[in-house]
């Protein structure tokens, strides 16, 4: 697949001034939630509803969605707001059903994402349809995962395509349920800048408070749209309960978020800086979080030193990191006197690390 303008036609043909909004519950419960949720949405810059009617669960016994039932509610809730409808398709039979129920969009989930098995069963379910189909990131960090099950929609002449961002699993706890790891999305950008990019803040985040912040991200990265989970009682959600926001909510975040605008020549050198000062503030966040790690070895390292009473200093492994780090720094083009002052103060606080170590 090659990058074509022609990939963000029918994002283009919503005719927007704004990113694309696409919210509503992370499943369809009842009749009455679903038309609730689709009339409380119909006056904001939402354009899509949300919700799962098959829900892949991490673990069984949780809710596992409603079903095909629920794709009658979503055609009602089009019928009565306008809203147009989408939800996750994860094998063939979902796929009929969906389309016999007037879906406009479909979107692959990040289980399903990482089977080409089942991709490609999808796709070739899909061949040929004009439909929209919204591909979530692979639940692991692989880039070429994820861009295998957009090409093998695209072969299967399904030209309407976009991708959902919604972070990487990691077995290590961090301030996110998802990692975001903007660097994937921002590679996945630069190679196919058509190809309509859609952030789901609320699978990253797992919970509501910095829904808001990460969505700021993505549209100083230059995202077309935000996908955001949303209920009205969103504590007494049926699944994702931490991490959905009420529609009122949803309405007061699009209008506090700062969309740039590419109008004039001004404005244009504009965003072009703001995006490469983000990209530069994802590296620089990236950057602290290794040196964070680094430094926790560190102190595991003035641990095991103290128990077997070894000097912290050792000459000959500091000498040998230098001579590595310097030949690594010139294939990146840094200089040695570059590479030489930054080690030096890592060194530095490793030393304090391991020292402070009871
Ligand atoms: C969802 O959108 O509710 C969902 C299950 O998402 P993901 O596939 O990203 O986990
Ligand atoms: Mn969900």
């Amino acid at each position: 697949m090659e990058n074509k303008k022609e990939l963000k036609t029918w994002l283009n043909n919503f005719g927007l001034d704004h990113p694309l909004v696409i919210a509503g519950p992370c499943s369809a419960e009842t009749e009455e939630q679903v038309l609730k949720i689709a009339h409380q949405l119909k006056d904001t810059d939402t354009t899509v509803l949300r919700a799962g009617i098959w829900k892949p669960r991490t673990r069984p016994g949780n809710f596992e969605g409603v079903g095909a039932l629920g794709l009658k509610w979503l055609q009602k809730a089009k019928e009565e707001t306008g809203l147009l409808t989408t939800t996750e398709v994860a094998n063939a039979n979902h796929v009929e059903l969906a389309l016999k129920h007037d879906i406009d969009i479909l979107w692959i989930g990040a289980r399903t994402t990482v089977s080409p098995f089942i991709v490609q069963d999808i796709a070739d379910a899909l061949k040929g349809t004009d439909k929209t189909v919204l591909i979530k990131n692979p639940v692991n960090p692989d880039l070429a995962l994820w861009l295998g099950a957009v090409e093998r929609f695209y072969t299967q002449d399904v030209k309407n395509l976009g991708v959902i961002h919604r972070g990487f699993s990691t077995y290590e706890k961090t301030r996110y349920r998802n990692n975001p790891e903007w660097q994937i999305a921002v590679d996945l950008q630069t190679q196919f800048p058509d190809l309509p990019l859609i952030l789901d803040p609320s699978h990253i985040a797992g919970r509501r408070d910095i829904i808001f912040d990460l969505c700021q991200t993505a549209l100083d990265l230059n995202y077309d749209g935000l996908m955001v989970e949303t209920h009205f009682d969103p504590d007494k959600a049926w699944s994702d309960a931490a991490q959905q926001i009420t529609p009122a909510a949803l309405d007061q975040m699009t209008k506090d978020l700062r969309i740039r605008k590419t109008t004039s020549m001004e404005s244009e050198f504009n965003n072009k800086l703001n995006t490469l000062r983000t990209k530069i503030d994802v590296v620089d966040h990236q950057i602290i979080e290794q040196l964070g790690k680094r430094m926790q070895i560190a102190d595991d390292i003035g641990g095991l030193k103290k128990a077997n009473n070894v000097a912290i200093l050792q000459a000959k492994r500091w000498n040998e990191i230098l001579g590595k780090m310097i030949l690594q720094g010139e294939e990146r083009n840094l200089s040695e006197e570059f590479i030489l002052k930054v080690f030096k103060a890592i060194h530095q606080e490793s030393i304090q690390h391991q020292k402070n170590v009871e």
